[in-house]
């Protein structure tokens, strides 16, 4: 598959042009905003060139385009590579504003094209262990979520995201991937949020607790409690369902690695469960989405599973304004 890459980024660099030439995909153009940056990305990176105009890479026979500007302009990429008639992965959050996440995935549906969201944590083995045991009932009715998504945010990572633009923010980097692993895990939708942020000295507000309510069509409803830090230095992921028969613990859980361990624990006795081979998240990701353009089912998040996702995050984000409860309908709408 050919690909145009939008946005001359660290996480194309690191994630996704490794995970492209491990699957034989090829990287043909990157688009960046200043010419010779995106040249000198393009050598440095192993892609085919580098240039400033998206026209120009859209009509060079790509088949695919992956969206990985800032935030607030992965919204301009998805419209462009749609109205070329490619397919597009797009970074998350889709778009600050749920309108505009809205707009893309109609757009793609529209054209006939597949959009998915680079929610990687779908294609970790441990998270997706954790949705084997939920979904073949071993730990019976799910009471409870917990997830602890607390990492010290990078030195070459301190720039947009400490912003107050819109698009920037712990909530909008961290806190939209739990919900969406949340509800890849459980099947259950976030109905309420109400959320507290501290300010810990890297941005404004840099870290967040949330708590929430988890349901769903004829499901009971459960609690939710996340813990999103870009400050925490010494702390392990985690990710933790509790049910009526049994509980599971991942550890390592919200990472960009398939590390990471699953404890089964019953009354009487702890296990450890196997998670399987443990591939690349973005190898798996990038492949399942070649395989959904070539027709055989879905990618592995979807866009509108990237707007469910958002609407929560931007709720999060409401309830951290307000100082207020914000309900959401079962779709995502905020009620
Ligand atoms: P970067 O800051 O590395 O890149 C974002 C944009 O900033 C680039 O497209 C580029 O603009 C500009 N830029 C980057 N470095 C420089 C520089 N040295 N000089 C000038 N401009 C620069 O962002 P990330 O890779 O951290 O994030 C990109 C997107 O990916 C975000 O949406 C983020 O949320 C998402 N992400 C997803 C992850 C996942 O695992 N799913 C993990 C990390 C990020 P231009 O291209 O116009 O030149």
């Amino acid at each position: 598959m050919k690909w145009a890459l939008i946005g001359a980024s660290d996480i194309a660099a690191t994630q996704i042009l490794p995970a492209l030439r491990q699957l034989g995909h090829e990287p043909v153009v990157v688009v960046g905003s200043d010419g010779e940056r995106a040249a000198r990305y393009a050598i440095r990176n192993g892609v085919g060139y580098g240039t400033t105009s998206i026209e120009e890479a859209l009509g060079a026979g790509v088949d695919a385009v992956y969206v990985s500007t800032t935030n607030e302009r992965h919204a301009a990429g998805v419209h462009a590579a749609v109205g070329a008639g490619c397919h597009v992965l797009c970074e998350k959050p889709l778009a600050p504003s749920l309108d505009q996440a809205r707009a893309m995935v109609d757009a793609a549906a529209g054209a006939g094209v597949v959009m998915a969201t680079n929610h990687h944590l779908r294609n970790s083995p441990v998270i997706r262990t954790l949705r084997g045991l939920v979904a073949d009932g071993a730990l019976g009715r799910v009471l409870g979520v917990r997830v602890a998504h607390t990492n010290l945010l990078p030195e070459r990572l301190r720039g947009w995201r400490l912003g107050s633009e819109a698009g920037a923010g712990v909530v909008l980097d961290l806190t939209v991937h739990d919900v969406d692993t949340v509800r890849f895990v459980t099947g259950m939708e976030v109905l309420e949020v109400a959320a507290i942020g501290v300010a810990q000295g890297m941005s404004g507000l840099d870290a967040v607790a949330v708590a929430g309510r988890l349901g769903g069509v004829d499901r009971a409803d459960a609690t939710l409690h996340l813990h999103d830090a870009f400050t925490t230095p010494h702390a392990r992921t985690a990710f933790e369902v509790f049910g009526t028969t049994a509980s599971a613990l991942a550890t390592d859980a919200m990472s960009q690695t398939p590390d990471g361990e699953v404890v089964l624990r019953r009354a009487d006795r702890e296990e450890l469960v196997d998670v399987g081979e443990r591939e690349n998240l973005y190898v798996r990701g990038l492949r399942a989405f070649a395989e959904a353009v070539a027709g055989h089912g879905d990618p592995p998040c979807t866009g509108e599973d990237g707007v469910r996702s958002l609407a929560v995050a931007l709720a999060v984000n409401e309830s951290l304004l307000t100082g207020r409860r914000v309900s959401l309908g079962i779709t995502g709408d905020i009620a």
